[in-house]
Order: C-alpha cells, then structure tokens, then sequence
C-alpha cells in the first residue's frame, strides 16, 4: 500500500532561502532601501499633518492627533516587520548573524516589549497612550508618545520613531541584536 503523504514540503530556512535564490542578494538591500523611503515618507506626511492642524482648536486637534497616532502606529509597524525581516535576510547574507541566534518569536517578544517602562522615560498615561518628555531631543513639553496599541513610539519634536527594537537601538546605540537580546531576554526590566 502507497504511503499518504500527511505533510507539506519543510518551509525554507532563511538560509535556504538565500541559497536557492541568489538573486536575494541584489534584491533585499535594494527592498531594505525602498522600505527606508516609505517609512521617511510617512513620518514626513505626519509631520505636515500636525502642522496644518496647529490652525485649529484644541479639541479638533485632539481628535486629529489620536486619528494621526492610530495609522502611524499600524503604518509603522507594518513597515518595521518588513525591514526586520530584510535586515535579518541580509545580516545572514552578510555572514553577520547565523539563523539560530535570534528566532522569530525572540524578535516578536523584544517588539511587543513596554517602551514606557524602559529606563530614564517618564511617562504619563493619557487615554490609551503615554507621553512623556523625548529623550532625543531637549524640550519643555511632552512631545514624546507611546501608543502601546500599535507597539511603537514617536516624538511630535523630533520626528523620531518606530518599535521597541528601534527604541534601544536609538537610545542606547545597540545593534539590531543587542536590542532583541536586551527587549526579549528581559533585561530590559
Ligand atoms: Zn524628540
């Protein structure tokens, strides 16, 4: 009697991946580059959003803000998925990283980590985000946000932003494993 077969082929490894095409190595920096120039953009046109808004009143600009905030954080995070899984392609092409040594679910746990209860942030809760003086630039108010639903982080000064993995790298000069390391083993806390 023939065998049925139950299971699917193994999915590739990253590895595998970037043997069987080796296309991948003209493409993923090329993609890393273009994922940089959507993500500028959108931090660009947020930007322009919250300066049209200083026209109007405070309650409309609330509004117009936690909108702002909401796509941001779901825009962010889709691009940040993106550009870690380049970033990681690339690191193995490069010979920087071997596949074992940071796994999805490590990078998952470092990303969904609390930015407002790493160290040296004062945050406030103000609905469902934080704020908090930015610790990348000098300020008096708080334009610093943690919008803990979308998993990420931006200053409304400074115009920085992204995850929890961008955070440490940002602030504590990390490298994209050190802050997976430093978010997802705990360390962090
Ligand atoms: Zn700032």
């Amino acid at each position: 009697m023939p065998k049925i077969q139950t299971t699917g082929p193994k999915p590739l490894t990253d590895q595998e991946i970037i043997k069987a095409f080796p296309q991948a190595r003209r493409i993923i920096p090329a993609k890393i580059r273009e994922w940089k120039v959507v993500r500028k953009s959108v931090l660009d046109n947020v930007r322009a959003a919250i300066e049209r808004g200083k026209g109007y009143d405070p309650d409309t600009r609330a509004v117009c803000f936690e909108l702002v905030m909401m796509i941001l954080g779901l825009k962010l995070d889709e691009i940040d998925r993106h550009l870690t899984r380049l970033w990681r392609l690339k690191n193995l092409m490069d010979g920087k990283e071997s596949a074992d040594q940071i796994t999805d679910e490590m990078i998952e746990r470092a990303r969904s980590f609390p930015i407002e209860s790493l160290d040296g942030l004062e945050m406030r809760k103000a609905g469902r985000l934080y704020r908090g003086l930015c610790p990348f630039h000098s300020e008096r108010g708080a334009s610093f946000t943690v919008y803990p639903d979308g998993g990420g982080f931006f200053c409304f000064g400074c115009g920085k932003g992204g995850d929890a993995i961008a955070f440490s790298q940002l602030k504590y000069g990390h490298s994209f494993k050190q802050a997976v390391r430093f978010l997802a083993g705990g360390m962090a806390s």
